[in-house]
């Protein structure tokens, strides 16, 4: 992609109103515009940031067997009043269609579309377990965004629905979700940040954990036990005051942001929608239910958070929008349009600085966009050209031939 002619721009100021660290790299950068608060507009290359993470996802939710359905944003007001939370979920979106005067839910979760929808292909031990997961846009009308990417009140997320016969089985689905989503930290470059929380306190913490993401930008306040990479949440910490794995007092007070959550829901839900399947012995039982989030553009804005320094961003490879960043200066165009080419041609996803601009604003813009590598073409560098690690004080001369063949 030849930067000369790319949608956004980069800017040496952040927006007035962004306070968060990621948000003002994300728009600096280019990646993202805020449209309203919470609410960001994603820009092409932030969108290849995103279709990463959620390609990510996709992959390690199909290794524990997920099928993607999609399902509506727009949800009838009857289906959230069958389970009760018409009234009692606090961020909710409520509101009246101006010609049918229906009142309608813009969805924050699923369970009350997907729990009648299994209701008409469950009916048997046979069907079960099933496993469906999607990745939507989400609202929450949330009083406070203020945390850019980190709280939206529209926003990107893979949610996950389980569905089981018995308990046993809903618990070792619940512990294949675990094992997932580290696998899914580590691949977006978290994971060493990452702890599993215990929501809440005593036996209630078998049936929900969460995954939070240390960052000084995060609303929430965790007791990190760094050994064991578990953490108690502030609301349980009066009652548990040492680690639940290992019992040592010694943990770290941190703020961090929940990037994911797992909940085993019982019954709640399938006996609010009277979801039954018929066992063995030919008598009706109420299905076994989990829910599996993850926050998709919450994910992107805190990989934006905590993995950049002063001079910009920093996309582990996985994530990159493009995985080199080449750049051509003064008097260097004709060898630096031929090392585009090359890379083109071996498939090597590169953005290509061909503005007219100094060496001093495109190894700023580098910095600020945050490729894995940036590759300069200049007059000095004859037949080679200089490449350097994002996180890389020097760079070294490579040939180009050998520089494709090492990111091809
Ligand atoms: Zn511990």
């Amino acid at each position: 992609m030849r930067q000369s002619i790319l949608f956004s721009k980069t800017s040496k100021t952040a927006p007035k109103d962004e306070e968060s660290q990621n948000a003002q790299l994300l728009a600096r950068a280019g990646f993202v515009h805020k449209e309203m608060a919470g609410v960001y507009s994603f820009l092409p290359l932030g969108l290849r940031v995103l279709k990463n993470v959620e390609r990510i996802i996709r992959e390690e939710m199909e290794v524990i067997g997920g099928e993607e359905v999609l399902l509506p944003a727009l949800q009838p007001k009857r289906n959230w009043e069958t389970t009760g939370r018409w009234d009692t979920f606090d961020v909710l979106f409520r509101f009246t269609s101006f010609y049918a005067k229906n009142e309608y839910v813009l969805g924050p979760t699923h369970e009350e579309i997907i729990t009648p929808l299994a209701k008409r292909f469950i009916s048997s031990y046979r069907d079960l377990p099933r496993y469906v997961f999607q990745i939507q846009d989400k609202f929450r009308d949330e009083k406070r965004a203020k945390s850019g990417l980190l709280r939206g009140r529209e926003f990107l997320m893979k949610d996950l629905y389980s569905f089981h016969a018995n308990q046993e089985d809903a618990d070792l689905y619940y512990e294949r979700v675990k094992e997932a989503y580290w696998k899914i930290m580590e691949r977006v470059g978290l994971k060493d940040h990452t702890y599993l929380t215990f929501a809440s306190g005593g036996t209630f913490s078998k049936y929900s954990h969460e995954f939070q993401v240390a960052t000084s930008s995060g609303e929430d306040t965790i007791y990190a036990c760094e050994p064991c990479r578990v953490a108690v949440n502030e609301e349980v910490i009066a009652e548990q005051k040492t680690c639940p794995e290992c019992g040592s007092d010694k943990l770290k007070k941190l703020k961090a942001v929940e990037a994911a959550n797992i909940f085993k829901l019982k019954t709640r839900y399938s006996e609010a929608f009277d979801l039954n399947y018929v066992d063995e012995k030919g008598k009706a039982q109420l299905v076994l239910m989990g829910c599996y989030g993850m926050g998709i553009s919450r994910l992107m804005g805190t990989v934006a958070d905590v993995l950049s320094d002063e001079a910009g961003l920093f996309w582990p490879p996985e994530l990159a929008p493009y995985q080199i960043h080449l750049i051509a200066l003064q008097g260097a165009e004709q060898k630096a349009e031929a090392a585009y080419e090359a890379f083109r041609k071996a498939g090597v996803q590169v953005l290509y600085d061909d503005r007219d601009a100094g060496a001093g604003e495109k190894f700023a813009d580098a910095d600020l966009i945050g490729l894995p590598f940036r590759a300069v073409v200049s007059k000095s560098t004859g037949d080679q050209v200089e490449l350097k690690g994002r996180r890389e004080k020097t760079g070294e001369l490579v040939d180009l031939k050998e520089l494709i063949s090492r990111v091809s």
